[in-house]
């Protein structure tokens, strides 16, 4: 029985997505990898054979077994049972790219403040951002339900807003009506501020209190901001208790975000967090050539690797790469060509080797990320959301880079050896058992020292 479903299979997925209304991204990003894996009596054990799956058999019984018993029944005209099994192995697969389909934007997007070019169908998907990318599209099938708040965090320009945004358009395309809310959480406080002004706080408290999903971009901006914290808390709860979906983005995990009440920080960590990485060389050639089809934009491939191989931490930069050849191209009135690429893009890539790493840099980034300033870190102050930066900063410095315990001492603001000793001890013993820290500092490695 096995080869004729497997020879019937495409038929039978295909069949599956006509009749039951599948989206092309949810197809591309599961229903494809769906294979049959065996048959026992009536019962056709179903594979998904997808690396970095996020989302547990059940999860796809739930949803597909159904749909599959009937298409199944109606192409094999036999009826079986049909259990998925998703296989440990890692197995290779290719970044996987959705292809383009346009979509009318509807009133609901415009009137909920969208782009219309950030949608499911423009992201492009690379081992970077696929898991954050099918926990969003999961989450935006069955709002409420997968995992609650969705926090996603990651550097800028690697398509958080884009992945909001896409899930609001993705509720707002099945459900005109649904009331969602994208909204920063600098407009947020500045909102508040405005009805606390104005005397209105019981309309800003209602406008979002009744609503099916609110997505909040760049929380990290209400750190230290104790009413609008508490504001959205109240908020936050609300919602939650109600089933219904938040989604949260910022620039690091809950965490790290110094200055966060610990009550909301706790409520963070509850539900469901995912990351968005810089993109390997591939997905960047990947997102060039889909935003040099979207634009009408032609390049040739010399252009493009020169573009990839030089831009890697922000897929915003990528962006304004391209642009600027094209604006360029179009001021010279000639085509896009290698030459002209490299001459368009002069100011932004020196073609000299990737930055150092030093402990200045280091400091910078633990800094950066932890929102505390350089000066901090090489001071002398005590506490704790300043000597654990400091600490990392010593272990990642010893590390990182080949300097001596003496140089890295006078780095971090003439501290003795033993100092360093002791700090580059505590992180090491620390991450031992601290799942956070390992990630946290894996966080930091790669900030200072973006992939190829
Ligand atoms: P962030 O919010 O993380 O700072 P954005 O979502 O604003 O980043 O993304 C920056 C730019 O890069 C946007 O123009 C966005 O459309 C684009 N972009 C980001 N990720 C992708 C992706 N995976 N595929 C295609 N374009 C992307
Ligand atoms: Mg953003």
């Amino acid at each position: 029985m096995l080869p004729l479903i497997k020879e019937k299979w495409n038929e039978i997925l295909e069949q599956m997505k006509i009749e039951n209304d599948i989206s092309e991204v949810a197809f591309t990003t599961w229903v494809k990898y769906f294979k049959p894996y065996k048959v026992e009596g009536n019962m056709i054990t179903v594979s998904i054979e997808k690396e970095n799956l996020v989302l547990d058999a059940n999860w796809f019984s739930k949803k597909y077994r159904m749909p599959l018993i009937i298409t199944i029944a109606e192409v094999l005209e036999t009826e079986f049972d049909v259990q998925f099994y998703i296989p440990d192995g890692t197995e290779e697969t290719e970044d996987n790219i959705i292809e383009e389909s346009h979509t009318e934007t509807s009133n609901a997007a415009l009137n909920a403040h969208l782009n219309p070019k950030y949608t499911f169908e423009t992201f492009v998907v690379g081992k970077n951002n696929d898991i954050a990318h099918a926990t969003a599209l999961a989450v935006a099938e069955d709002p409420g339900t997968y995992g609650n708040p969705l926090f996603i965090y990651g550097g800028a320009g690697l398509g958080k807003t884009h992945l909001l945004h896409s899930v609001a358009h993705y509720v707002l395309s099945k459900n005109p009506n649904y009331r969602v809310i994208y909204v920063t959480s600098e407009d947020f406080t500045n909102e508040l501020v405005f009805s606390i002004a104005h005397k209105q706080t019981e309309n800003f408290k209602n406008k979002y209190r009744n609503i099916d999903m609110l997505l909040i971009d760049d929380i990290q901006f209400i750190v230290n901001k104790e009413s609008t914290q508490e504001e959205f808390f109240h908020i936050f709860t609300t919602l939650y208790e109600s089933k219904k979906q938040i989604i949260i983005s910022s620039d690091k995990p809950p965490k790290d975000i110094n200055g966060l009440e610990d009550r909301l920080i706790t409520r963070f960590k509850a539900g469901l967090t995912v990351d968005v990485q810089p993109p390997n060389y591939e997905t960047r050639i990947a997102i060039l050539k889909k935003r040099a089809e979207l634009d009408n934009i032609k390049v040739d491939d010399e252009s493009l690797n020169y573009i990839a191989t030089n831009i890697k931490s922000s897929i915003r930069e990528l962006e304004g790469a391209l642009k600027q050849i094209y604006n360029f191209s179009r001021l010279r009135k000639q085509n896009i060509n290698f030459n002209l690429t490299k001459e368009a893009l002069e100011n932004i890539i020196s073609p000299e080797e990737r930055r150092p790493v030093t402990c200045e840099l280091i400091i910078n980034t633990v800094a950066e990320h932890f929102s505390i300033s350089p000066d901090d870190i090489k001071s002398t102050k005590r506490n704790k959301e300043i000597s654990y930066p400091r600490q990392i900063c010593m272990y990642l410095c010893r590390k990182m880079t080949t300097d001596s315990l003496q140089a890295v001492g006078n780095s971090l603001g003439k501290k003795d050896h033993t100092t360093i000793i002791h700090g580059e001890k505590k992180i090491s013993d620390d991450l031992k058992n601290d799942d956070d820290l390992k990630n946290t500092i894996d966080i930091l490695i790669k900030k200072i020292n973006p992939p190829t």
